[in-house]
């Protein structure tokens, strides 16, 4: 089934123009596809959460992965085989009562297997244990011509690494095995800690990240002086069974995490305005305990509370919203980067601030060691000025972007954050795919 839908990114901008939309039932629909790609090219999308133009293809060719959902093989040894369409909500919920967890997770579930590959996604636990693609055993990708070939890091690895973290840029990815991790229980035991300041913050963070699988900051993007960047951080590990109170204990594999509701339509203005965000962020702030030690929470409660309420980026309104994400080497880079959002009017609240371990081998993949921000802006008058001036910054300071949030950086910015973009380009010659597997972000980052 095809149809011609114009498309947006979470952020819902920038809007792309009609792409020819088909449904990617089958294997066979994905080869028939792909051979078929026009002047324009195809693009794979999963669930659009990606932020900004990565899964859009103005005029061109758009293939939904969301249908192909065909295998899941899970093995006694916790190796899971599944096909490219299934979200990570849907694996949590089937793998989770039988003692597994997926060994990353980013901040929702509400993403598909191939595009938490495309993107390389990162979770809490970077710094113990990497990215998505680090877990990856092997993946079945079609490639132009609609060839189907299966990559490792042992088969083909050039291919294999330039596919992950490669934003669907290599060809399309149908199914993949992956490793899962061992749990007890479905809970977490969380420390948290309130900061004053993103001093304190970074302190607790050199001083303890390492002591607990888990861990991430948020942080106040509207507070400036000695409050600066002041935070919450949150660090935890799997809860042992031994943890659990006695009604927890009772079904200890428990996978409870509801949708809520669902923001039905976009109101004709942003609800999120600098006035709204501070409050939000004062009252985020002072609700979380100064210390905390050993609380049992759950999937939702330590990983997802965005999942509670569907399609929640509509309260943006019409002109949506950017998310920047950067990683930098060191505090001496983050800080001026924290100082100048705060410095500047455009307030953000859903800020995170985490630790990243080393980087793999793909050349693509965003994480590397340093720390990363993220922060969610409405977009309103001077946002882009802000946002160039902190291209800047990071990229002065041996930085680089998230493609998978990116929506308005330039080829120049994106060449400085990423060295090996020629090993890249030409991996993705020598298979044939330039050209053919394309998207807007390609485009405008001559990728
Ligand atoms: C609330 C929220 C929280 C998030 N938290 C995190 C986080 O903590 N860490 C993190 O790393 N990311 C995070 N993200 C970003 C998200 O994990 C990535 O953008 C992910 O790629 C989205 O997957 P998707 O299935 O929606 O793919 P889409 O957004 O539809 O596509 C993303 C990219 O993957 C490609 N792609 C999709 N499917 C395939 C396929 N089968 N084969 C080849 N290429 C494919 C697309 O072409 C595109 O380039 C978050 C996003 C949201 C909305």
């Amino acid at each position: 089934m095809t149809s011609r839908t114009p498309l947006t990114g979470w952020g819902r901008a920038p809007r792309s123009l009609p792409a020819t939309r088909a449904e990617a039932t089958d294997l066979d629909v994905v080869r028939r596809e792909v051979a078929a790609a026009g002047r324009r090219g195809i693009t794979a999308r999963g669930l659009g959460r990606s932020y900004g133009d990565a899964s859009l293809n103005a005029g061109g060719a758009v293939l939904d992965m969301t249908a192909l959902t065909g295998t899941f093989d899970l093995r006694e040894d916790g190796r899971l085989t599944v096909s490219a369409g299934h979200s990570l909500d849907t694996i949590l919920r089937r793998i989770v009562p039988h003692g597994w967890w997926l060994p990353v997770v980013p901040g929702t579930r509400q993403v598909t297997v191939g595009g938490a590959i495309a993107a390389d996604v990162h979770g809490k636990n970077h710094h113990v244990d990497g990215t998505f693609g680090a877990h990856v055993e092997s993946l079945r990708l079609v490639v132009a011509g609609g060839d189907l070939v299966q990559v490792s890091p042992t088969v083909d690895p050039d291919l294999f690494w330039a596919t992950v973290g490669g934003m669907g840029l290599t060809g399309v990815i149908v199914e993949a095995t992956l490793t899962l991790h061992r749990v007890e229980t479905s809970y977490f035991l969380v420390d948290t800690d309130r900061t004053t300041d993103v001093h304190g913050l970074l302190d607790l963070m050199d001083a303890h990240d390492d002591d607990h699988r888990y861990s991430v900051a948020w942080f106040d993007t509207a507070t400036t002086g000695d409050r600066l960047g002041r935070a919450v951080l949150t660090a935890g590990d799997s809860a042992p069974l031994a943890s659990l109170d006695s009604a927890r204990v009772q079904d200890p594999l428990a996978f409870d995490a509801p949708r809520l509701g669902t923001v039905p339509f976009a109101p004709p203005f942003s609800f999120v305005n600098r006035w709204t965000a501070r409050a939000f962020n004062e009252l985020w702030y002072r609700k979380a305990p100064a210390r905390r030690r050993g609380e049992v929470q759950d999937i939702t409660a330590f990983f997802h509370p965005l999942d509670i309420v569907g399609d929640w980026n509509r309260v943006y309104g019409p002109g949506g919203f950017v998310q920047y994400q950067c990683v930098v080497p060191d505090r001496g880079s983050l800080v001026p980067i924290v100082e100048q959002i705060a410095e500047s009017g455009h307030v953000s609240s859903l800020n995170v601030l985490k630790r990243f371990g080393e980087a793999n081998a793909s050349p693509l993949s965003f994480p590397t060691a340093g720390l990363t921000l993220a922060a969610d802006f409405p977009v309103r008058r001077g946002l882009d000025r802000l946002l160039t001036d902190l291209d800047s910054l990071v990229t002065a300071a041996g930085g680089r972007l998230y493609l998978a949030k990116d929506s308005r950086t330039d080829p120049a910015t994106l060449a400085a954050g990423y060295p090996r973009l020629d090993e890249f380009r030409s991996v993705r010659a020598r298979v044939g795919a330039t050209g053919v597997f394309t998207s807007d972000l390609a485009r405008r980052l001559d990728l």
